[in-house]
């Protein structure tokens, strides 16, 4: 079971990315948070970008996008 760290949906099959906010630090969110910080700009730079994320488990968003 995943839960949104942000807006607190759960579902089995939500699909989670992990967001460095830049006020609560590291938190798995569904894909509207992780879009509405972006938008924001309320997540710290330079965490999502560049490809590859280190440490990765496999099968996230990046991952597919590389
Ligand atoms: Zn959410």
């Amino acid at each position: 079971m995943n839960t949104c760290e942000l807006c607190n949906k759960t579902d089995e099959n939500l699909s989670l990315r992990e967001a460095t906010h830049k006020e609560y630090g590291k938190k798995w969110v569904c894909q509207d948070c992780w879009t509405k910080l972006y938008d924001k700009n309320e997540m710290v730079a330079g965490s999502s970008s560049g490809g590859a994320v280190a440490g990765c488990a496999m099968g996230c968003p990046g991952c597919r996008n590389a």
